[in-house]
Protein backbone atom coordinates (compact mmCIF):
# COMPACT_ATOMS: atom_id res chain seq x y z
CA UNK A 1 0.00 0.00 0.00
CA UNK A 2 1.24 3.49 -0.75
CA UNK A 3 0.76 6.43 1.37
CA UNK A 4 0.55 9.68 -0.85
CA UNK A 5 0.91 12.80 1.48
CA UNK A 6 0.91 16.30 1.16
CA UNK A 7 3.62 18.78 0.19
CA UNK A 8 3.88 21.40 2.43
CA UNK A 9 6.69 23.89 3.23
CA UNK A 10 9.04 21.51 1.33
CA UNK A 11 8.39 18.27 3.52
CA UNK A 12 5.92 15.58 3.20
CA UNK A 13 3.22 15.54 5.77
CA UNK A 14 -0.05 13.80 6.84
CA UNK A 15 -3.30 15.77 6.63
CA UNK A 16 -4.17 17.37 9.81
CA UNK A 17 -7.54 15.89 10.60
CA UNK A 18 -6.08 12.60 9.62
CA UNK A 19 -8.22 11.29 7.46
CA UNK A 20 -7.80 9.37 4.07
CA UNK A 21 -9.34 8.89 0.83
CA UNK A 22 -8.71 5.29 -1.23
CA UNK A 23 -6.56 5.37 -4.49
CA UNK A 24 -7.74 2.95 -7.10
CA UNK A 25 -5.97 1.23 -10.20
CA UNK A 26 -8.47 1.30 -12.61
CA UNK A 27 -7.53 -1.60 -14.47
CA UNK A 28 -7.80 -3.82 -11.45
CA UNK A 29 -10.53 -2.16 -9.18
CA UNK A 30 -8.24 -2.51 -6.16
CA UNK A 31 -6.85 -0.45 -3.39
CA UNK A 32 -3.60 0.30 -4.26
CA UNK A 33 -2.59 3.14 -1.51
CA UNK A 34 -4.80 5.97 0.32
CA UNK A 35 -4.39 9.89 -0.27
CA UNK A 36 -5.16 13.15 2.78
CA UNK A 37 -8.93 14.12 2.73
CA UNK A 38 -7.29 17.74 3.46
CA UNK A 39 -9.31 20.44 5.14
CA UNK A 40 -8.88 24.15 4.95
CA UNK A 41 -6.63 23.83 7.79
CA UNK A 42 -3.99 22.34 5.21
CA UNK A 43 -5.04 24.60 2.39
CA UNK A 44 -4.16 26.99 5.30
CA UNK A 45 -0.69 26.06 6.11
CA UNK A 46 0.10 25.72 2.29
CA UNK A 47 -0.90 28.66 1.80
CA UNK A 48 1.29 30.02 4.99
CA UNK A 49 3.95 28.60 3.68
CA UNK A 50 4.13 29.74 0.55
CA UNK A 51 3.96 33.33 1.96
CA UNK A 52 7.03 33.23 3.64
CA UNK A 53 8.38 31.65 0.55
CA UNK A 54 7.35 34.39 -1.90
CA UNK A 55 9.63 36.94 -0.36
CA UNK A 56 12.62 35.70 -1.83
CA UNK A 57 11.55 33.66 -4.44
CA UNK A 58 10.19 37.02 -5.92
CA UNK A 59 13.36 38.33 -6.15
CA UNK A 60 14.96 35.53 -7.21
CA UNK A 61 16.79 36.07 -10.77
CA UNK A 62 15.20 34.81 -13.92
CA UNK A 63 18.38 32.67 -14.64
CA UNK A 64 18.32 31.19 -11.05
CA UNK A 65 14.70 29.98 -11.54
CA UNK A 66 15.92 28.74 -15.06
CA UNK A 67 18.07 26.71 -13.72
CA UNK A 68 15.86 25.01 -10.66
CA UNK A 69 13.34 24.74 -13.75
CA UNK A 70 15.40 22.80 -16.28
CA UNK A 71 16.97 20.75 -13.37
CA UNK A 72 12.84 19.59 -12.69
CA UNK A 73 12.86 18.70 -16.66
CA UNK A 74 15.91 17.03 -16.14
CA UNK A 75 15.09 14.76 -12.90
CA UNK A 76 11.86 13.85 -14.96
CA UNK A 77 13.31 12.44 -17.70
CA UNK A 78 15.63 10.72 -15.58
CA UNK A 79 12.81 9.05 -13.73
CA UNK A 80 10.50 8.55 -16.84
CA UNK A 81 10.03 4.69 -16.36
CA UNK A 82 8.53 5.42 -12.68
CA UNK A 83 6.63 8.41 -13.52
CA UNK A 84 5.15 6.62 -16.43
CA UNK A 85 4.59 3.70 -14.48
CA UNK A 86 2.92 5.48 -11.78
CA UNK A 87 0.75 7.43 -14.16
CA UNK A 88 -0.53 4.45 -16.16
CA UNK A 89 -1.72 2.49 -12.71
CA UNK A 90 -3.10 5.20 -11.19
CA UNK A 91 -5.47 7.03 -14.59
CA UNK A 92 -5.89 3.51 -16.43
CA UNK A 93 -4.15 5.19 -19.80
CA UNK A 94 -2.01 2.35 -21.57
CA UNK A 95 1.80 2.59 -20.14
CA UNK A 96 3.46 3.52 -23.62
CA UNK A 97 1.15 6.33 -23.85
CA UNK A 98 2.55 7.87 -20.62
CA UNK A 99 5.62 7.26 -21.69
CA UNK A 100 5.88 8.31 -24.77
CA UNK A 101 3.24 11.60 -24.02
CA UNK A 102 1.95 12.47 -20.58
CA UNK A 103 5.42 12.35 -19.10
CA UNK A 104 7.94 13.75 -21.51
CA UNK A 105 5.21 16.42 -22.17
CA UNK A 106 5.17 17.29 -17.79
CA UNK A 107 9.47 17.36 -18.36
CA UNK A 108 8.78 19.74 -21.72
CA UNK A 109 6.64 21.79 -19.60
CA UNK A 110 8.91 22.62 -16.98
CA UNK A 111 11.51 22.69 -19.86
CA UNK A 112 9.75 25.13 -22.31
CA UNK A 113 8.96 27.64 -19.32
CA UNK A 114 12.84 27.45 -18.35
CA UNK A 115 13.97 28.94 -21.16
CA UNK A 116 10.33 31.04 -22.05
CA UNK A 117 10.90 33.09 -19.12
CA UNK A 118 14.15 34.43 -19.96
CA UNK A 119 13.19 35.62 -23.51
CA UNK A 120 10.11 37.34 -21.78
CA UNK A 121 9.11 40.83 -22.77
CA UNK A 122 7.04 43.76 -21.55
CA UNK A 123 5.87 46.79 -23.95
CA UNK A 124 7.59 50.39 -22.90
CA UNK A 125 5.71 53.67 -24.60
CA UNK A 126 7.39 56.87 -25.30
CA UNK A 127 5.82 59.85 -25.40
CA UNK A 128 8.49 62.42 -26.93
CA UNK A 129 6.31 65.61 -26.73
CA UNK A 130 5.79 65.18 -22.97
CA UNK A 131 8.51 64.06 -22.11
CA UNK A 132 7.28 61.15 -20.80
CA UNK A 133 8.43 57.09 -20.95
CA UNK A 134 6.35 54.80 -19.86
CA UNK A 135 7.37 51.20 -18.89
CA UNK A 136 4.98 48.15 -18.00
CA UNK A 137 6.05 46.22 -14.84
CA UNK A 138 5.37 43.18 -15.20
CA UNK A 139 5.48 41.47 -11.36
CA UNK A 140 4.68 37.31 -10.42
CA UNK A 141 0.98 37.72 -8.76
CA UNK A 142 2.05 36.21 -5.51
CA UNK A 143 0.59 33.18 -4.18
CA UNK A 144 -1.74 31.57 -6.74
CA UNK A 145 -4.06 28.27 -6.93
CA UNK A 146 -3.68 25.37 -9.41
CA UNK A 147 -6.31 22.79 -9.79
CA UNK A 148 -6.03 20.02 -12.40
CA UNK A 149 -7.99 17.08 -13.65
CA UNK A 150 -7.26 13.24 -13.77
CA UNK A 151 -7.11 12.92 -17.50
CA UNK A 152 -3.58 13.90 -18.35
CA UNK A 153 -2.54 14.50 -14.33
CA UNK A 154 1.44 14.98 -14.30
CA UNK A 155 1.10 16.68 -17.94
CA UNK A 156 -1.97 19.22 -17.07
CA UNK A 157 -0.26 19.55 -13.32
CA UNK A 158 3.01 20.93 -14.95
CA UNK A 159 1.19 23.15 -17.30
CA UNK A 160 0.18 25.31 -14.73
CA UNK A 161 2.80 24.87 -12.35
CA UNK A 162 5.75 25.22 -14.22
CA UNK A 163 4.85 29.15 -15.68
CA UNK A 164 3.63 30.19 -12.44
CA UNK A 165 7.03 29.55 -10.58
CA UNK A 166 8.88 30.49 -13.94
CA UNK A 167 7.08 33.77 -13.11
CA UNK A 168 8.29 34.31 -9.51
CA UNK A 169 5.11 33.13 -8.04
CA UNK A 170 4.44 30.33 -5.02
CA UNK A 171 2.13 28.06 -5.77
CA UNK A 172 -0.63 25.87 -3.44
CA UNK A 173 -1.82 23.21 -6.11
CA UNK A 174 -4.35 20.44 -6.16
CA UNK A 175 -4.20 17.48 -8.54
CA UNK A 176 -7.71 15.24 -8.78
CA UNK A 177 -8.28 13.30 -5.98
CA UNK A 178 -9.08 10.26 -8.32
CA UNK A 179 -5.08 10.35 -9.88
CA UNK A 180 -2.80 12.41 -7.44
CA UNK A 181 0.51 10.04 -7.65
CA UNK A 182 2.76 11.57 -9.94
CA UNK A 183 1.93 15.15 -8.24
CA UNK A 184 3.05 13.23 -5.13
CA UNK A 185 6.23 11.68 -7.12
CA UNK A 186 6.69 15.49 -8.54
CA UNK A 187 7.25 16.98 -4.68
CA UNK A 188 10.60 14.95 -4.06
CA UNK A 189 11.54 15.85 -7.61
CA UNK A 190 11.37 19.49 -6.82
CA UNK A 191 12.96 19.11 -3.74
CA UNK A 192 16.08 17.20 -5.24
CA UNK A 193 16.05 20.25 -8.07
CA UNK A 194 16.57 22.64 -5.32
CA UNK A 195 13.72 24.72 -5.34
CA UNK A 196 13.38 26.17 -1.82
CA UNK A 197 11.51 25.32 0.50
CA UNK A 198 7.41 26.79 0.05
CA UNK A 199 8.16 27.96 -3.40
CA UNK A 200 5.64 25.02 -4.65
CA UNK A 201 3.13 23.09 -1.99
CA UNK A 202 0.51 20.12 -2.88
CA UNK A 203 -1.97 19.62 -1.01
CA UNK A 204 -4.46 16.66 -1.60
CA UNK A 205 -8.05 16.32 -1.43
CA UNK A 206 -11.52 16.41 -2.50
CA UNK A 207 -12.59 19.40 -4.96
CA UNK A 208 -15.58 20.48 -3.29
CA UNK A 209 -13.59 20.86 -0.33
CA UNK A 210 -10.24 20.86 -0.50
CA UNK A 211 -10.36 22.84 -4.11
CA UNK A 212 -12.86 24.81 -2.18
CA UNK A 213 -10.43 26.20 0.52
CA UNK A 214 -7.72 26.99 -2.26
CA UNK A 215 -10.64 29.12 -4.62
CA UNK A 216 -12.16 30.95 -1.51
CA UNK A 217 -9.16 31.48 0.58
CA UNK A 218 -8.79 35.55 0.30
CA UNK A 219 -4.91 36.13 0.01
CA UNK A 220 -4.42 33.40 -3.11
CA UNK A 221 -4.95 35.86 -6.07
CA UNK A 222 -5.19 34.01 -9.01
CA UNK A 223 -7.16 30.60 -9.84
CA UNK A 224 -5.86 28.41 -12.80
CA UNK A 225 -8.11 25.90 -13.48
CA UNK A 226 -8.89 22.55 -15.42
CA UNK A 227 -12.06 20.67 -15.45
CA UNK A 228 -15.73 20.32 -16.12
CA UNK A 229 -17.54 23.27 -17.36
CA UNK A 230 -20.02 22.91 -14.60
CA UNK A 231 -16.81 23.11 -12.01
CA UNK A 232 -15.25 26.14 -13.93
CA UNK A 233 -18.49 27.86 -13.82
CA UNK A 234 -18.84 27.25 -9.78
CA UNK A 235 -15.19 28.07 -9.50
CA UNK A 236 -15.85 31.46 -11.43
CA UNK A 237 -19.12 32.33 -9.37
CA UNK A 238 -16.69 31.83 -6.25
CA UNK A 239 -13.80 33.54 -7.30
CA UNK A 240 -15.54 36.43 -9.22
CA UNK A 241 -16.53 38.82 -5.64
CA UNK A 242 -12.73 38.30 -4.33
CA UNK A 243 -11.58 40.05 -7.37
CA UNK A 244 -9.39 36.60 -8.58
CA UNK A 245 -7.53 36.32 -11.40
CA UNK A 246 -8.83 33.35 -13.15
CA UNK A 247 -7.41 30.88 -16.44
CA UNK A 248 -10.45 28.23 -17.20
CA UNK A 249 -9.79 25.48 -18.98
CA UNK A 250 -13.16 23.68 -19.83
CA UNK A 251 -14.99 21.13 -21.47
CA UNK A 252 -15.57 20.64 -24.76
CA UNK A 253 -17.50 19.09 -27.89
CA UNK A 254 -15.40 19.23 -30.37
CA UNK A 255 -15.95 18.64 -34.12
CA UNK A 256 -13.77 16.67 -36.73
CA UNK A 257 -15.27 17.72 -39.81
CA UNK A 258 -14.27 15.72 -43.22
CA UNK A 259 -14.16 16.61 -46.49
CA UNK A 260 -13.77 14.54 -49.64
CA UNK A 261 -11.00 16.16 -50.98
CA UNK A 262 -9.19 15.51 -47.93
CA UNK A 263 -5.58 12.83 -48.01
CA UNK A 264 -7.82 10.31 -46.93
CA UNK A 265 -5.37 8.22 -45.38
CA UNK A 266 -3.81 10.40 -43.13
CA UNK A 267 -7.19 11.36 -42.26
CA UNK A 268 -8.63 7.85 -41.59
CA UNK A 269 -5.81 7.43 -39.29
CA UNK A 270 -5.73 10.22 -37.27
CA UNK A 271 -9.36 10.04 -36.56
CA UNK A 272 -8.79 7.04 -35.14
CA UNK A 273 -6.50 8.74 -32.62
CA UNK A 274 -8.33 12.03 -31.91
CA UNK A 275 -11.49 9.60 -31.43
CA UNK A 276 -10.17 7.04 -29.11
CA UNK A 277 -6.25 8.42 -27.61
CA UNK A 278 -6.42 7.96 -23.53
CA UNK A 279 -9.51 6.31 -24.03
CA UNK A 280 -11.48 9.47 -25.60
CA UNK A 281 -10.64 11.04 -22.59
CA UNK A 282 -8.78 14.11 -23.67
CA UNK A 283 -10.39 17.37 -23.47
CA UNK A 284 -9.32 17.97 -26.83
CA UNK A 285 -10.67 14.50 -28.93
CA UNK A 286 -13.25 15.01 -31.88
CA UNK A 287 -16.53 13.36 -30.59
CA UNK A 288 -18.59 15.02 -33.12
CA UNK A 289 -17.49 13.55 -36.68
CA UNK A 290 -19.14 15.49 -39.50
CA UNK A 291 -18.34 13.36 -43.17
CA UNK A 292 -19.26 15.11 -46.41
CA UNK A 293 -22.15 12.65 -47.83
CA UNK A 294 -20.10 11.98 -51.30
CA UNK A 295 -17.86 9.63 -49.00
CA UNK A 296 -19.85 8.94 -46.12
CA UNK A 297 -20.45 5.32 -46.45
CA UNK A 298 -17.24 4.77 -47.53
CA UNK A 299 -15.70 6.39 -44.20
CA UNK A 300 -18.00 4.73 -42.02
CA UNK A 301 -16.64 0.76 -43.09
CA UNK A 302 -13.16 2.18 -42.93
CA UNK A 303 -13.55 3.82 -39.77
CA UNK A 304 -15.36 0.93 -38.36
CA UNK A 305 -12.99 -1.88 -39.77
CA UNK A 306 -10.13 0.49 -38.29
CA UNK A 307 -11.65 0.92 -34.98
CA UNK A 308 -12.15 -2.87 -34.79
CA UNK A 309 -8.45 -3.87 -34.92
CA UNK A 310 -8.25 -1.55 -31.41
CA UNK A 311 -7.04 -3.75 -28.61
CA UNK A 312 -8.48 -3.08 -25.49
CA UNK A 313 -6.07 -4.65 -22.97
CA UNK A 314 -4.35 -4.05 -19.29
CA UNK A 315 -2.59 -0.52 -19.54
CA UNK A 316 0.78 -2.72 -18.76
CA UNK A 317 0.44 -4.65 -22.05
CA UNK A 318 2.67 -3.40 -24.91
CA UNK A 319 -0.01 -3.76 -28.15
CA UNK A 320 -2.94 -2.47 -25.43
CA UNK A 321 -4.43 0.83 -27.76
CA UNK A 322 -7.19 1.34 -25.38
CA UNK A 323 -6.87 1.13 -21.39
CA UNK A 324 -9.12 1.31 -18.29
CA UNK A 325 -11.63 4.55 -18.14
CA UNK A 326 -10.39 6.55 -15.09
CA UNK A 327 -12.90 5.50 -12.34
CA UNK A 328 -15.94 3.37 -11.67
CA UNK A 329 -18.54 6.23 -11.63
CA UNK A 330 -16.62 7.54 -14.82
CA UNK A 331 -17.19 4.48 -16.94
CA UNK A 332 -21.16 4.04 -15.57
CA UNK A 333 -21.19 7.42 -16.39
CA UNK A 334 -19.78 6.72 -19.71
CA UNK A 335 -22.37 3.93 -20.49
CA UNK A 336 -25.46 5.61 -19.20
CA UNK A 337 -25.01 7.79 -22.52
CA UNK A 338 -24.95 4.70 -24.21
CA UNK A 339 -28.92 4.27 -23.40
CA UNK A 340 -29.34 7.66 -24.83
CA UNK A 341 -29.25 5.94 -28.23
CA UNK A 342 -32.42 4.49 -27.95
CA UNK A 343 -34.64 7.68 -27.70
CA UNK A 344 -32.76 9.39 -30.06
CA UNK A 345 -33.08 7.87 -33.46
CA UNK A 346 -29.61 7.36 -33.34
CA UNK A 347 -27.56 3.69 -33.95
CA UNK A 348 -24.57 1.90 -32.46
CA UNK A 349 -22.57 1.15 -35.38
CA UNK A 350 -20.03 -0.05 -33.00
CA UNK A 351 -18.79 -0.78 -29.40
CA UNK A 352 -20.94 0.16 -26.24
CA UNK A 353 -20.60 -2.32 -23.97
CA UNK A 354 -18.01 -2.81 -20.56
CA UNK A 355 -15.70 -5.65 -21.68
CA UNK A 356 -13.62 -7.69 -19.36
CA UNK A 357 -10.04 -8.26 -20.01
CA UNK A 358 -7.35 -10.90 -18.77
CA UNK A 359 -5.66 -10.03 -15.31
CA UNK A 360 -8.07 -7.34 -15.12
CA UNK A 361 -11.72 -8.86 -14.83
CA UNK A 362 -12.80 -6.31 -12.19
CA UNK A 363 -11.40 -3.24 -14.55
CA UNK A 364 -13.05 -0.19 -15.66
CA UNK A 365 -12.88 -1.43 -19.44
CA UNK A 366 -14.86 -0.61 -22.50
CA UNK A 367 -15.02 -1.11 -26.20
CA UNK A 368 -13.97 1.92 -28.77
CA UNK A 369 -17.64 3.36 -29.70
CA UNK A 370 -18.73 4.56 -32.88
CA UNK A 371 -22.60 5.99 -32.95
CA UNK A 372 -24.79 7.14 -35.72
CA UNK A 373 -26.53 10.09 -35.30
CA UNK A 374 -29.34 11.80 -37.41
CA UNK A 375 -29.73 15.21 -35.77
CA UNK A 376 -26.58 17.74 -34.25
CA UNK A 377 -29.25 18.60 -31.30
CA UNK A 378 -29.35 15.04 -29.32
CA UNK A 379 -27.78 14.78 -25.95
CA UNK A 380 -25.11 12.32 -27.71
CA UNK A 381 -24.02 15.81 -29.80
CA UNK A 382 -24.70 18.24 -27.57
CA UNK A 383 -23.32 16.67 -23.94
CA UNK A 384 -19.54 16.05 -23.11
CA UNK A 385 -19.17 12.13 -22.71
CA UNK A 386 -15.41 12.43 -22.11
CA UNK A 387 -14.95 9.02 -23.49
CA UNK A 388 -14.50 6.10 -25.95
CA UNK A 389 -17.43 7.36 -28.04
CA UNK A 390 -17.86 9.22 -31.17
CA UNK A 391 -21.01 10.10 -33.25
CA UNK A 392 -20.85 10.17 -37.41
CA UNK A 393 -23.31 11.97 -38.90
CA UNK A 394 -23.14 12.96 -42.79
CA UNK A 395 -23.56 16.79 -43.98
CA UNK A 396 -23.62 18.67 -47.76
CA UNK A 397 -21.68 21.46 -48.46
CA UNK A 398 -19.36 23.84 -46.43
CA UNK A 399 -22.32 26.64 -45.00
CA UNK A 400 -24.16 22.70 -43.18
CA UNK A 401 -20.95 21.93 -42.07
CA UNK A 402 -19.82 25.02 -41.01
CA UNK A 403 -23.13 24.95 -38.73
CA UNK A 404 -23.50 21.88 -37.32
CA UNK A 405 -19.66 22.40 -35.95
CA UNK A 406 -20.87 25.44 -34.18
CA UNK A 407 -23.99 24.92 -33.09
CA UNK A 408 -22.64 23.67 -29.62
CA UNK A 409 -22.11 25.36 -26.63
CA UNK A 410 -18.80 24.46 -26.24
CA UNK A 411 -15.72 25.97 -28.44
CA UNK A 412 -12.58 24.31 -27.81
CA UNK A 413 -11.03 22.68 -30.42
CA UNK A 414 -11.93 21.85 -33.88
CA UNK A 415 -10.20 19.72 -37.14
CA UNK A 416 -10.75 20.27 -40.51
CA UNK A 417 -9.69 17.85 -43.11
CA UNK A 418 -9.51 19.33 -46.49
CA UNK A 419 -6.65 20.01 -49.74
CA UNK A 420 -8.53 23.32 -50.57
CA UNK A 421 -6.73 26.44 -49.05
CA UNK A 422 -9.99 28.67 -49.58
CA UNK A 423 -11.85 26.89 -47.37
CA UNK A 424 -9.21 25.91 -44.90
CA UNK A 425 -8.45 29.71 -44.22
CA UNK A 426 -12.57 30.10 -44.21
CA UNK A 427 -12.70 27.37 -41.69
CA UNK A 428 -10.35 28.75 -39.69
CA UNK A 429 -11.63 32.10 -39.88
CA UNK A 430 -15.53 30.89 -39.06
CA UNK A 431 -15.03 28.32 -36.04
CA UNK A 432 -16.03 29.50 -32.75
CA UNK A 433 -13.12 27.80 -31.16
CA UNK A 434 -9.88 28.37 -29.38
CA UNK A 435 -8.08 25.96 -31.80
CA UNK A 436 -8.42 24.93 -35.30
CA UNK A 437 -6.46 21.68 -36.11
CA UNK A 438 -5.82 21.54 -40.86
CA UNK A 439 -5.08 18.04 -41.90
CA UNK A 440 -3.93 17.39 -38.21
CA UNK A 441 -4.60 16.85 -35.07
CA UNK A 442 -3.36 17.45 -31.24
CA UNK A 443 -0.51 19.31 -33.21
CA UNK A 444 1.27 21.25 -30.56
CA UNK A 445 3.56 24.27 -30.10
CA UNK A 446 4.23 25.76 -26.30
CA UNK A 447 4.15 29.17 -27.69
CA UNK A 448 0.99 28.93 -29.07
CA UNK A 449 -2.37 30.04 -27.17
CA UNK A 450 -4.19 27.42 -25.76
CA UNK A 451 -7.18 27.33 -24.28
CA UNK A 452 -11.37 27.72 -25.12
CA UNK A 453 -14.23 29.79 -26.92
CA UNK A 454 -17.89 29.43 -25.29
CA UNK A 455 -18.34 27.48 -22.87
CA UNK A 456 -14.81 25.92 -22.71
CA UNK A 457 -13.32 28.32 -20.52
CA UNK A 458 -11.84 32.11 -20.12
CA UNK A 459 -8.32 33.04 -21.11
CA UNK A 460 -5.42 31.24 -23.05
CA UNK A 461 -2.33 29.27 -21.19
CA UNK A 462 0.45 28.48 -22.92
CA UNK A 463 3.73 30.80 -24.32
CA UNK A 464 3.66 33.89 -23.19
CA UNK A 465 -0.30 34.31 -22.73
CA UNK A 466 0.47 32.17 -20.03
CA UNK A 467 3.42 34.53 -18.23
CA UNK A 468 1.04 37.37 -18.66
CA UNK A 469 -1.64 35.31 -16.48
CA UNK A 470 0.92 34.69 -14.09
CA UNK A 471 1.74 38.08 -13.82
CA UNK A 472 0.15 41.57 -12.56
CA UNK A 473 0.85 44.37 -15.30
CA UNK A 474 2.25 47.64 -13.65
CA UNK A 475 2.53 50.72 -15.76
CA UNK A 476 5.11 53.04 -14.86
CA UNK A 477 5.07 56.53 -16.12
CA UNK A 478 8.61 58.65 -15.68
CA UNK A 479 8.80 62.02 -16.89
CA UNK A 480 11.87 63.08 -17.59
CA UNK A 481 11.64 67.02 -18.79
P1 LIG B 1 -13.69 18.34 -12.54
O1 LIG B 1 -14.22 19.67 -12.92
O2 LIG B 1 -14.57 17.40 -11.83
O3 LIG B 1 -12.39 18.50 -11.63
C1 LIG B 1 -11.23 19.21 -12.00
C2 LIG B 1 -10.43 19.57 -10.76
O4 LIG B 1 -11.19 20.49 -9.98
C3 LIG B 1 -10.18 18.39 -9.82
O5 LIG B 1 -8.93 18.56 -9.18
C4 LIG B 1 -11.32 18.50 -8.85
O6 LIG B 1 -11.07 17.84 -7.65
C5 LIG B 1 -11.38 20.00 -8.68
N1 LIG B 1 -12.65 20.54 -8.17
C6 LIG B 1 -13.89 20.00 -8.20
N2 LIG B 1 -14.78 20.81 -7.56
C7 LIG B 1 -14.08 21.90 -7.16
C8 LIG B 1 -14.43 23.10 -6.45
N3 LIG B 1 -15.66 23.34 -6.03
N4 LIG B 1 -13.47 24.01 -6.19
C9 LIG B 1 -12.20 23.79 -6.61
N5 LIG B 1 -11.81 22.66 -7.25
C10 LIG B 1 -12.73 21.74 -7.53
O7 LIG B 1 -13.12 17.72 -13.88
P2 LIG B 1 -12.54 16.26 -14.11
O8 LIG B 1 -11.41 16.01 -13.14
O9 LIG B 1 -13.69 15.31 -14.15
O10 LIG B 1 -11.87 16.41 -15.54
C11 LIG B 1 -12.53 16.22 -16.73
C12 LIG B 1 -12.94 17.56 -17.33
O11 LIG B 1 -11.79 18.36 -17.56
C13 LIG B 1 -13.60 17.41 -18.68
O12 LIG B 1 -14.72 18.24 -18.73
C14 LIG B 1 -12.55 17.90 -19.64
O13 LIG B 1 -13.07 18.39 -20.85
C15 LIG B 1 -11.87 18.96 -18.85
N6 LIG B 1 -10.56 19.22 -19.40
C16 LIG B 1 -10.34 20.41 -20.05
C17 LIG B 1 -9.12 20.66 -20.64
C18 LIG B 1 -8.84 21.97 -21.33
O14 LIG B 1 -7.67 22.28 -21.53
N7 LIG B 1 -9.83 22.76 -21.69
C19 LIG B 1 -8.03 19.66 -20.61
C20 LIG B 1 -8.38 18.47 -19.89
C21 LIG B 1 -9.60 18.26 -19.31
P3 LIG B 1 -11.59 16.30 -7.45
O15 LIG B 1 -11.08 15.50 -8.58
O16 LIG B 1 -10.97 15.96 -6.17
O17 LIG B 1 -13.08 16.39 -7.41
Amino acid sequence: MITIKNYINGTYCEPSNNEWLEAIDPSTGVVYGRLPNSTDKDVEEAYKAANTAFASWSKTSVGQRSEILRKIADLIVSKLDALAAAESMDNGKPLSLAKEVDIPRAALNFRFFSQAITQFYSESHEQVSQKSINFTLRQPIGIVGCISPWNLPLYLFTWKIAPALAAGNCVVAKPSEVTPYTAFLLAEICTKAGLPKGVLNIVHGMGHTTGQAIVEHPNIKAISFTGGTKTGAHIAKTAAPLFKKLSLELGGKNPNIIFADCDYKKMLSTTVKSSFANQGQICLCGSRIFVEASIYEQFKNDFIEKVKQLKVGLPSEKNTDIGALVSKPHLDKVLSYIEQVKQEKATVLYGGERVSVENGKNGYFMQPTIIEVSSNDCVLNQEEIFGPVVTLMPFKGDTEALKLANNVKYGLSATVWTNNLKRSLYFSEQLQTGIVWINTWLQRDLRTPFGGAKSSGVGREGGFEVLRFFTEAKNVCINYE
